[in-house]
């Protein structure tokens, strides 16, 4: 059975503006306002349309000159041809199948409309036989309601998600502990596999975290990005509201630690911030850790502006721990190290050090080759005390985690093992013996990626999409069926014109079916649709599968039982992160260099 399309009418009202306007704004009075508003909320932008007695159906942008007619003031011959014109606009606008008709206007309309709506069609006047007021105090009560109920999905939204006393003595037990960058990745907890279809609109309010999907959390804490935290401003407003930890729903024992987000302002002359707004926002947001404000010194655009950026992000560093000290904040500063070389780096490390901070933190290393971190590292390790912890932005490398750790390093982030599972050519499910594999693409067709789709090509995409989403459930249930690979290969072939084929990276993973042996929690409840390369609801799980295995791939590194772990190493690293506004390669001396 095919849901009914909804369709909400709105009868135009006698109070105008009295220049032409747009419909939804030429009518002014209390009654058609709160019915626009009512029916926008039933059936939304696209079907909500607005009934007229001069001009029949109009859209709500249709730009009108104002005019002083009613309905009920026409003959009846005429309110009869008015309402079989209106009906025929409607049906030649949604189709004559089934749909379910909201009528928010007066006894007139309805009664013109009614006789002529195809039988298919089910009418709804909620508000029939009310007089005036009985209608205005309607659309009081269902706006009330509207607003109790969206307030009651919040309030269920608005809880931690506990972690179990083991999880969080063995993440201080860590060597190395690992951050996890958040980009507001979440997913639909219920979303239908089988009818591909959402449970609701995605916001914060109705999905869920990765931590809350699994039974303990796959990183040792969450860094949240300022640069990240600010728009939508929708955003910014519910995090200061809220605070970090009840708005990444994780309760204070999980450290969230906050930076600027330098790689996102690393193309303008100066940050957007000063210290004092840093230092101002970690408190009121609750951050359990705070990185000073700092300045990328190694994409600068000249010699100069490299100086300047270094000087900054050390002056920012002194200014930040007085600031911090003068108020007394009972959450721990960490200064920001910057550099473009092994000197410069220890000079600058040294230096922060030198003020009195316990944490540094390292920026601007995220394009590097692991060579030139360790390098720098080596210096850096020379003048830093072992008491003092060093964190490296951006770099979670398994394979350097050992070298790391002997090098002072006590924490690192990536978001790369996430994204690798949407922004990585074909290695984009990880397993917990360090190998890859490409997920099997099958976008919608009626998607970006196939919006050039039309006619013939498109009814053919639509057949091709089915029997591959069919192909692949089926592989759940025994070996692949003959003809999947082929249905795959055309449809990739309509759908993402000019790729190379995947074809044998698809043979490749249906026949491992590496969701079969993996344990994970989400392999175990949606196996093959976290390796199906198609929309948020499966590309996001699978990197929340991807940080689970990389996660434990990282223990195994640090506990010496590294299994190879190429995949996730060298060059591929670099289109795995947003690097914001950078456009500029960093440069990276590749030997010891003074400081100028
Ligand atoms: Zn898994």
């Amino acid at each position: 059975m095919t849901c009914p399309v909804r369709i909400a009418l709105v009868g135009c009202g006698s109070e105008k503006r009295e220049v032409p306007s747009p419909a939804r704004d030429l009518y002014t009075g209390p009654l058609f306002k709160g019915a626009l508003r009512e029916a926008l909320a039933l059936a939304g932008e696209e079907r909500t349309a607005i009934l007229s007695a001069e001009h029949g159906l109009v859209h709500l942008d249709e730009v009108l000159k104002p005019y002083d007619l009613h309905l009920a003031s026409l003959p009846r011959a005429k309110r009869e041809e008015w309402g079989r014109a209106t009906a025929g606009a409607l049906v030649e606008r949604f189709g004559a199948s089934t749909a379910e008709v909201h009528i928010l206007a007066g006894a007139p309309y309805v009664e013109a409309l009614r006789p002529h709506f195809p039988a298919s069609w089910r009418v709804v006047v909620p508000m029939e036989g009310l007089t005036q007021g009985g209608r205005l105090s309607w659309l009081k009560r269902a706006r009330e309601a509207r607003t109790a109920s969206a307030a009651a999905v919040i309030a269920r939204a608005d809880f931690v998600a506990p972690v179990s006393r083991e999880w969080l003595a063995e993440s201080r037990g860590r060597q190395l502990r690992y951050f996890l960058p958040d980009c507001d990745d979440r997913v639909d907890p219920d979303f239908d596999f089988a009818t591909d279809t959402r449970s609701a609109k995605g916001a914060w309010e109705t999905e869920q975290y990765a931590h809350q999907l699994y039974p303990s959390p796959n990183f040792d804490g969450l860094l949240v990005s300022r640069m990240e935290a600010e728009s939508p401003r929708a955003k910014a407003r519910r995090l200061a509201e809220l605070g970090v930890h009840r708005y990444l729903r994780v309760p204070p024992a999980v450290p969230v630690l906050g930076d600027c987000g330098a790689f996102g302002y690393a193309s303008e002359a100066a940050p957007p911030f000063s210290t004092e707004d840093m230092l101002a926002y970690y408190t009121q947001l609750g951050f359990d850790m705070g990185v000073s404000l700092d300045h990328i010194a190694a994409v600068a655009a000249s010699d100069e502006d490299r100086r300047a950026r270094y000087e900054l992000t050390l002056q920012n560093a002194s200014d930040f721990l007085r600031g911090h000290r003068a108020a007394g904040h009972a959450w721990q500063p960490w200064g920001a190290v910057q550099g473009w070389s092994p000197a410069t780096y220890a000079e600058a490390a040294r230096q922060v050090v030198a003020m009195g901070y316990h944490h540094i933190a390292l920026g601007g290393l995220v394009m590097a080759p692991t060579e030139a971190v360790l390098a720098i590292l080596q210096e850096v390790h020379q003048v830093v005390p072992a008491s003092v912890g060093i964190h490296l932005f951006g770099l979670a490398r398994a394979e350097a985690a050992r070298a790391f750790v002997a090098l002072g390093v006590r924490s690192v982030d990536s978001s790369s093992p996430l994204r690798r599972a949407w922004l990585h050519a074909r290695e984009n499910y990880i397993t917990l013996d360090g190998d890859a594999y490409a997920a099997v693409r099958v976008p919608y067709a009626n998607g970006r990626a196939a919006k050039s789709l039309a006619g013939e090509t498109l009814a053919k995409a639509q057949r091709l999409e089915k029997s591959c989403l069919e192909g692949l459930a089926a592989c759940e249930r025994g070996p692949v069926p003959a003809g999947l690979l082929d249905a795959l290969e055309e449809y990739e072939a309509l759908t993402l014109p000019g790729r190379k084929s995947m074809r044998a990276e698809n043979q490749r993973t249906l026949e491992a079916q590496p969701w079969r042996t993996c344990p994970c929690a989400l392999c175990q409840r949606h196996g093959i649709q976290v390796l199906v390369f198609r929309g948020n609801d499966r590309n996001r799980r699978r990197g929340f599968h991807n940080v689970w295995a990389w996660y434990r791939l990282l223990g195994k590194a640090l506990r010496r039982e590294a299994a190879p772990v190429v995949a996730l190493v060298g060059g591929s690293q670099l289109d795995l992160f947003n690097l914001g506004s950078v456009t500029r390669a960093p440069a990276y001396a590749a030997t010891t260099g003074g400081v100028a």
